[in-house]
């Protein structure tokens, strides 16, 4: 380990293969996955569609850049189109690119309009990314520590509190759009209702802002509609993506929509890998399984089956706090801090994730079944009772 930097906390445990929601270690001993390689694998692990697609592309191509016609790439960009109600996509290789990417579209909105020191609002508890726009936009003061100066043009409101939001577009005429995640996923699962993300529209609208969703997490499939937005009454300006659209294989994408769709022109933006024929044949697998397989509505009913259940064992429990999420991303939050619950989970043969310090985050692959559903449940039931 010492020739990879130490930027993991690592589990001592190291998995060979994957099937399903089903992995196994060096030692041959089998493990339920609750955490998808962190909402990346939502249609578990080796499936047929995606390795297949990665399998034949590769022996056929797999890069030429973009300076060239991508067949993969057009057909992507048209399901994800297709799927979102959005005009257009721009290919990256993560979320955080994505992001960049919608940060660009922002501040180049801003100097069209004569604004320039353009201002982007962003939450409390956001997480966007690692790099510097992006680490700048997250709200987790420990992650940016030593790593000043941050960008400037970003403003942190309270998320979920529409009367700050208002009051500080108000004040600032340099603010040019509001960027939020409709769940916040590092951030403790806090979840923004449809009354807040409508009346954040509202405003947008109101004061032409645009409207920026990052749904690296919550996107392709995650919360029960492909994107979170499709739950609500609007469209976004821009939307972000990455995370699960690969089920693995590297990609991100940012979707603009009217106004937004034609701010980035030749020369503004670019990468080098984005959006190549390999990256894209992995992607165009997985938006054709998640919606020829219905893969949104399980996503719904298998999440309203796993959070009932949860209910039912935890409601009484002195530990239990609530439940917090959409569809299969979801939030058991306690009363105590319990990160060693990742590493005693592992002793009992499930991956989970803690977030916030108090947070159980649960984002198994949107294909589990109702007895793998079951197992994890027992499992986080009877961690929670050992730590009383
Ligand atoms: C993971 C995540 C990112 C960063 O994505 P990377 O692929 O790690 O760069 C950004 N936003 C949200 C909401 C995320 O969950």
């Amino acid at each position: 380990m010492q020739a990879i930097m130490n930027t993991y906390g690592r589990l001592p445990v190291t998995f060979t293969s994957g099937n399903g929601c089903w992995l196994t270690d060096n030692e041959g001993r089998r493990y339920l996955d609750a955490l998808s390689g962190i909402a990346v694998c939502g249609l578990g692990h080796a499936h047929p569609a995606v390795t297949s697609a990665i399998c034949e592309q590769a022996g056929q191509l797999v890069h030429t850049s973009n300076l060239y016609g991508i067949t993969r790439q057009q057909e992507l960009a048209n399901s994800l189109v297709r799927v979102s109600g959005m005009s257009n996509v721009f290919f990256s290789n993560s979320g955080a690119e994505a992001n960049e990417a919608a940060i660009k579209i922002a501040r180049k909105y801003g100097h069209q309009k004569g604004i320039h020191e353009p201002i982007i609002l962003v939450m409390t508890q956001a997480f966007h990314g690692r790099t510097m726009a992006t680490l700048t936009a997250t709200g987790n003061v420990k992650a940016q520590e030593g790593f000043g100066p941050l960008l400037s043009g970003f403003i942190r409101v309270p998320f979920k509190d529409i009367d700050t939001l208002h009051a500080v577009a108000k004040s600032n005429p340099n603010v040019v759009a509001i960027m939020l995640e409709p769940v916040q996923g590092e951030g403790g699962l806090a979840t923004a209702s449809a009354e807040y993300l409508e009346q954040v529209r509202a405003l947008c609208d109101e004061r032409d802002l645009l409207m920026i969703l990052d749904e690296v997490q919550t996107g392709n499939g995650r919360t029960g509609t492909y994107f979170c937005y499709q739950q609500f009454n609007f469209m976004p300006d821009v939307v972000t993506t990455a995370k699960g659209l690969g089920n693995g294989v590297p990609i991100g994408a940012c979707l603009a929509h009217g106004r937004a769709a034609d701010i980035l022109q030749p020369g503004n933006h670019g990468s080098t890998y984005g959006g190549n024929p390999l990256a894209c044949a992995a992607a165009n697998a997985v938006v054709n399984t998640i919606v020829n397989d219905n893969l949104c509505e399980r996503a719904s009913t298998m999440g309203d089956y796993i959070r009932q259940s949860l209910h039912q064992h935890l409601s009484e429990h002195p530990l239990f706090v609530e439940l917090r999420g959409r569809g299969l991303m979801i939030g058991v939050v306690l009363s105590i801090d319990c990160p060693q619950l990742m590493a005693l989970a592992l002793n009992k043969g499930l991956l989970l994730n803690v977030t916030a310090g108090k947070v159980i985050r649960l984002l198994p692959p949107l294909i589990i079944n109702e007895s793998e559903a079951d197992q994890m449940i027992t499992t986080v039931v009877e961690l929670i009772n050992e730590l009383t």
